[in-house]
């Protein structure tokens, strides 16, 4: 017997015991002669890092989880180096908001204004995400390096997401598209399974091959049952497309990451105001600023926010 002290260095880290090794990752394709495009992604890992980070109750997790799916699909299609895409709700529920950011590289992170709502199941006995979240608005806005971001905001249809999705990309976009979203939870809340589609029809998309994708569609089964029967992203775009001449072009590895810095947190600091920044100052002790979207905390004493304010306008 050994006395040495160890410690385990990947707690909190799981195997899933139906697929082995777990990765996230998405996958980007087209179909029918380019006619079609499609990605999806399975995501279980980095949505559970973020119930971890935010403590998020189910609908919360569910919330947040697809809009983190939608955006990274969304995201690695994005040109240029340094491009980011964010989505953000916000609802008259008692979620009230939710932002997910997603780099083209397959950076994403996100947060959940208020990550403790509790809510019966809905109609159909799922999480009643859009109850959680109501009536409002969904926004996209991609930076891809120009001077002005490219900004997209409607009105929420159902609250649930996907289907929000699709009405965006329908009138703010003019892409018709079919988005699947899925999260579900084991019994102790955590991630079971998380993950989506979309696909996209390009203009020159024919009859034949409309009528075609639309009885695909028709006959699916939901994204959790596909990613709890085992299916991987690949499988699930071939069950849809398999046999529209179906390619799948690229697979970009993702995760739950926030590139926060004490320069960007001073810089969020700044652009509160005099006003603001003189009620830290007055408060006379250290202040410390948590990052939204990890909750990582950098703590600035009354010199520094001095400092800040003498930036600040
Ligand atoms: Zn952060």
């Amino acid at each position: 017997m050994s006395d040495k002290i160890r410690v385990n260095t990947s707690a909190g880290e799981e195997v899933n015991a139906s697929t082995g090794t777990y990765h996230d990752y998405v996958v980007r394709a087209t179909a029918s002669n380019g006619l079609i495009r499609a990605f999806a992604c399975t995501t279980r890992n980095l949505v559970e890092e973020c119930r971890k980070t935010h403590n998020t109750f189910p609908i919360c997790t569910a919330a947040i989880g697809r809009l983190m799916s939608s955006a990274l699909m969304m995201g690695v299609d994005l040109k240029g180096a340094r491009s980011v895409i964010t989505l953000t709700v916000k609802g008259e529920g008692p979620i009230k908001g939710l932002t997910a950011t997603a780099d083209n590289l397959g950076n994403v992170k996100g947060f959940v204004s208020n990550p403790n709502v509790l809510l019966p199941p809905n109609e159909s006995g799922h999480l009643n995400v859009g109850g959680a979240i109501g009536q409002g608005k969904l926004s996209v806005i991609k930076d891809i390096g120009l001077r002005e971001p490219y900004i997209g905001s409607v009105d929420l249809q159902t609250g649930e997401i996907a289907e929000d999705l699709t009405y965006y990309f329908a009138v703010s976009e003019q892409i018709p598209s079919s988005v699947g979203l899925g999260v579900l939870m084991n019994k102790n809340n955590t991630v079971k399974q998380a993950g989506g589609f979309i696909i996209q029809l390009m203009p020159d998309a024919t009859e034949d091959v409309i009528s075609k994708l639309e009885a695909k569609l028709n006959g699916i089964k939901s994204v959790t049952s596909m990613l709890d029967e085992g299916m991987t992203p690949e499988e699930m775009l071939h069950f849809i497309l398999g046999d529209m001449d179906l390619e799948i072009n690229d697979h970009i590895p993702v995760q739950f990451h926030c590139n926060c810095s004490r320069d960007k947190v001073s810089k969020a600091l700044i652009s509160l105001g005099k006003k603001e920044l003189k009620q830290l100052i007055e408060d006379g002790k250290p202040q410390d600023v948590f990052c939204d979207y990890c909750e990582k905390h950098y703590s600035f004493s009354t010199a520094e926010l001095q400092k800040l304010y003498d930036n600040a306008k």
